[in-house]
Parts: C-alpha cells; sequence; structure tokens
C-alpha cells in the first residue's frame, strides 16, 4: 500500500506506541517556513476536495469553524529526550497484563478470528497482538478531531503534501457514511482499532459484518478483517509464522546481521545458528535474516518474510519484534530466552551528541552533531568497532562512548 511508506509508518507511531524516536521526527520548528494565510489555503483545499466528488454540504459540515490546532504542532516537533531500547520498548509494549488480555481476546473472539483466517490468511495470534499494540484491544482509540489534526498538518508546510492526501481520503470516508464527521484519532489522524490512517482506511477496511459501512470502531468483523485484508495484500504469508529468538556461536561473524543479508535456514544452521534451546534449527526450506536489536551481546532473532509484513505496517523494528514476541507469548511461548544485555540502556540526545563528535574527530563520518541515532551515526560506530576489533554491530552504548573517550 504504502507509497510513502515512510510517512506513513511515522503516523503509525502515532497510535499507542506513539514515540516518536526515529530520525524523521526531528525537524525543528525553525526550519519550517510559516504556514499559508489559513483562509484562502481551506478555500483551495475545499475546491480540490470538491473536485475529487466530495459533497459541498459534506465539506461545510466537516470543515466550516475547524481551525489549526496548537497541540498537534507541538506534537509534530517534539525531539524524544532518550534513545528506544529493546528492553525499554518492549517493558512498555508488552506487558504481564497485556499478555492475559491476549489471550482472553483470543479465546473470547475465536469463531470469528477462525472465519477472518479463513478468508484472508492472518494467523489470529497476530491480528490481536496488533490489535493490543495498536489500541490496547480497542480501549484506546484517540482524542483528537482527526479533521482537526489533519488540517493542522496538511495546513503546515514539514509534510504537508503527504497530510493533505490524508485530509482529502478522510474526507472522501466522512462523505462515504464509513466514518462520522466528529471522528476522533491520534494527533496524527490514526483511527479506530488498528489505528489506520485515512489512505490506508480507504485502501484496505473491508466490511465484513456486511451492513454496508467500513467501521473500525463498533464492529470487531470490520476491524479483524481490515487488519488480515491489509496485511494479506501486503504479503503476509499465512501458512509461516514471523521468526523466531535463536542463540548465536562465540566468535559469530555480526557482519551477517541485518535485514541486508537473507540466507536459508540450513545455512543459517551450517554458521552455527540454533534454537534458544540448543537444537538445529528447523528443516524447512525458509529465507530469513538475523537480527541483534540490543547488539550483539543481546538476543538474536531471525527473522522471516512476514517480519517484512509486520515493518511495511510500521517501519520500527522494535514494533515488528513486539508484534512477533506477544503473539507468541499469546499462545504460550516463553519470555526472551536471553534478556537484553545490560548495554542495552537509553543514550541521551547529549550522550548520543557526544559520541557523534567523537567519531568525528576520528575521521569517521557520523554526520552533523545532531542527537539522532541515524544510520549515518551507526555505520561511523560499525567502522570504529571495526578498528577497534570490537564485534561490528553498529550499536552505541555508553560502553563504547566511554572507549571513544579514553
Ligand atoms: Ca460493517
Amino acid at each position: 500500500m504504502l507509497q510513502n511508506r515512510f510517512h506513513s509508518a511515522a503516523c503509525k507511531l502515532a497510535g499507542l506506541l506513539a514515540i516518536s524516536l526515529l530520525p524523521f521526527a526531528g525537524a525543528s520548528a525553525k526550519e519550517v517556513p510559516p504556514p499559508p494565510d489559513y483562509g484562502p489555503w481551506l478555500q483551495a483545499l475545499k475546491a480540490e476536495a470538491g473536485a475529487r466528488g466530495v459533497r459541498a454540504e459534506t465539506l461545510a459540515r466537516a470543515l466550516d469553524g475547524v481551525q489549526p490546532i496548537p497541540r498537534v504542532i507541538e506534537l509534530d516537533r517534539r525531539q524524544p529526550e532518550f534513545t528506544l531500547t529493546l528492553s525499554s520498548y518492549f517493558k512498555k509494549a508488552i506487558s504481564e497484563t497485556r499478555i492475559q488480555k491476549g489471550r482472553e481476546m483470543l479465546r473470547r473472539h475465536q469463531a470469528l478470528l477462525k472465519r477472518v483466517e479463513a478468508k484472508y490468511g492472518v494467523q489470529p495470534r497476530f491480528l490481536v497482538a496488533f490489535w493490543g499494540l495498536e489500541s490496547n484491544f480497542g480501549q484506546y482509540t484517540g482524542a483528537f478531531s482527526v479533521v482537526g489534526a489533519l488540517v493542522t498538518l496538511a495546513h503546515d508546510r514539514r509534510r504537508a503534501k503527504f497530510f493533505r492526501e490524508q485530509l482529502l481520503s478522510a474526507l472522501e470516508l466522512i462523505d462515504a457514511g464509513h466514518v462520522p464527521v466528529d471522528v476522533k484519532g491520534s494527533w496524527a489522524g490514526a483511527m479506530g482499532n488498528h489505528q489506520f490512517i485515512p489512505t490506508t482506511y480507504k485502501s484496505y477496511a473491508v466490511d465484513f459484518d456486511g451492513d454496508g459501512k467500513r467501521d473500525l470502531w463498533g464492529s470487531l468483523p470490520d476491524i479483524f478483517a481490515s487488519a488480515a485484508n491489509y496485511l494479506s495484500r501486503s504479503g503476509w504469508q499465512s501458512d509461516k509464522t514471523w521468526g523466531r529468538e535463536v542463540r548465536i556461536p562465540k566468535d559469530f561473524d555480526i557482519s551477517l546481521t541485518g535485514l541486508s543479508v537473507s540466507k536459508p535456514l540450513a545455512e543459517w544452521n551450517k554458521l552455527g545458528i540454533r534454537r534458544t534451546g540448543g537444537k538445529p534449527l528447523p528443516a524447512v526450506d525458509i529465507d530469513a535474516s538475523l537480527l541483534v536489536p540490543a547488539g550483539y551481546k543481546g538476543p538474536a532473532f531471525l527473522v522471516y518474510k512476514n517480519y517484512r509484513t509486520i515493518m511495511v505496517w510500521n517501519r520500527s523494528h522494535l514494533y515488528a519484534l513486539a508484534v512477533g514476541h506477544l503473539a507468541d507469548r499469546m499462545i504460550g511461548k516463553g519470555p526472551l530466552a536471553l534478556p537484553p544485555s545490560a548495554d542495552d540502556v537509553p543514550l541521551s540526545r547529549s550522550d548520543i551528541r557526544t559520541l557523534q563528535g567523537l567519531l568525528n574527530a576520528r575521521g569517521l563520518d557520523a554526520g552533523v552533531p545532531d542527537g539522532m541515532l541515524g544510520p549515518k551515526t551507526r555505520e561511523a560506530v560499525r567502522a570504529y568497532q571495526k578498528s577497534a576489533g570490537l564485534p561490528p554491530d553498529g550499536y552505541a552504548t555508553k560502553a563504547l562512548i566511554l572507549k571513544l573517550q579514553k
């Protein structure tokens, strides 16, 4: 779907796990030119929506009296104070309460979930895991006026083009009667139990209960089927899982980690990768990539094609791992065999600026010290690790900063 995965993912993050810790959330207020005059801008927006077939009476009901919401701009501009780590993210995303609730939801809605699986090929545990992460099983779907939030972000210049399309799509959905004019959602316009942005809603939401409306608040059949349809059309494999935690051997070549390296399980097996209990990997023909999200000392995961599909939904690795792990926990699998390492502590923006300065001073290009852990900084970390004879996992830690300071 996501013609613009970059921005869509930013918006997905606006849901329950709305932690804008990704580099693209970083543009500061002073870099954004002032917005155009609101009145003429709104008139032009109405004209464009009208040309797309939205009725004038819908436009009047939805837009008359709407003003940009300063709080939305504030949320869009906020800069995280600390990095997100696997341990901090899992603590927030996968509580014992959420696992128990997920199990209960799986049991309670078993018949419906089976019918959805039969049609779309997505296993119930994953639909419930997304549901738990996006809205705490429907308990929190956002309190912002979706139209107000989208007007604000479309009028603002930082991501005007993307949000203008979201706003126009939201107006089309209102006009067609799928969502109410006073619809509430996240500050970035994500809606319903699975926090779909308007373009996702328009393209993937389905009417599974047959009442003529695609209702992602009040109809569980529509809610589950819409999530399943989205995943299915994004490439979900119905007979496979997402991946598994594994054990890597001592002295393993850590440069083989990351989504850019993909090998059949048989090859990973030859390289010494084992199940967490020590047994060989299953003898099935699956391509997998190896991830060490908390550095080489932390847990390792082999991830399959469905993991990449989860990242179409939300491009954050931590989110994708949380969906997979929560789904596993709901069907009785255990916690991580290897908890994240002691190095897995959040770095502050000032820690990262220090790190970037130290790397630059050594001639390793970490870019302008901006306090954000982007790809450039990670590559510089990797280059330093290689030169210092450390496993090059690209993972920035306080210990690494101390070592650089020596
Ligand atoms: Ca319906």
